[in-house]
């Protein structure tokens, strides 16, 4: 490893902060909500259940601090959270796949107050190709190469069937997208320095029914 390489590591938040910033940030967002201006990490601590020092451990990531006795005031928390989390700068990104997932995803607005916005979406289906999902056009996947070229896109979401999620990646990876979030069970491999985010939900279910079987 080099001395770039080492440094970058280094400067990597662990990914289990990562996940648990956003629950941060909706807690703050529902005490805003309630008319709180100030929020201690004992709050946070009570509502999430997780360790008060862990959820300043975590914070110490993120340009805040808190002030003695009173705490993070909450707007500034909000909006320091959705900076750094990366929610407020509009990524954008291509779906593959109009099936019943990938339409569901069109459909959620949702992801668009989380800083992602799907500019568009490819299928094979004609039937599919030409019409709109919450506004979202839907093209033909021959099309994506030079779709590429009209959009700033740099995600593609794979919702595709699994016999081509290979493929698929391939050709998103060839077109110059730089992160997949990846919704099909399949493994899919991806050049080096391409980010992969696999989002299965039946990976999912599999941790679930084996907890449970654990405590039935
Ligand atoms: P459907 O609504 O067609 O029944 P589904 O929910 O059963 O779909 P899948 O069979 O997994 O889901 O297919 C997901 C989508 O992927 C379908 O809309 C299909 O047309 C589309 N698809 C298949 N091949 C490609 C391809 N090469 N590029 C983009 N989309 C594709």
């Amino acid at each position: 490893m080099n001395q770039t390489n080492v440094l970058k590591e280094q400067n990597q938040v662990p990914e289990p902060t990562l996940r648990r910033l956003p629950w941060y940030l909706s807690n703050a967002k529902l005490l805003r909500q309630q008319g709180a201006q100030y929020v201690s990490s004992t709050q946070i601590s009570k509502a999430t259940n997780i360790e008060a020092s862990q959820i300043a451990k975590d914070l110490s990531y993120v340009a805040i601090t808190g002030r003695t006795r009173v705490g993070y005031d909450v707007g500034e928390l909000i909006h320091v959270l959705e900076d750094f989390l990366g929610f407020t700068q509009g990524h954008k990104a291509f779906l593959f796949g109009v099936g019943s997932l990938g339409g569901a995803l069109l459909g959620d607005s949702g992801l668009l107050h989380f800083g992602m916005e799907i500019v568009g979406a490819f299928d094979i289906n004609p039937a599919k190709v030409g019409t709109t999902i919450n506004g979202i056009p839907i093209f033909h996947t021959n099309s994506f190469e030079e779709r590429m070229r009209d959009h700033a896109v740099n995600i593609g979401i794979l919702t595709v069937p699994i016999e081509i999620a290979q493929t698929i990646t391939d050709k998103m990876v060839a077109g110059g997208i730089k992160a997949v979030w990846n919704f099909t069970p399949f493994r899919i491999r991806v050049p080096y320095g391409i980010v992969v985010q696999n989002t299965s939900l039946y990976a999912h279910l599999a941790v679930m029914f084996n907890r449970l079987n654990a405590a039935l």
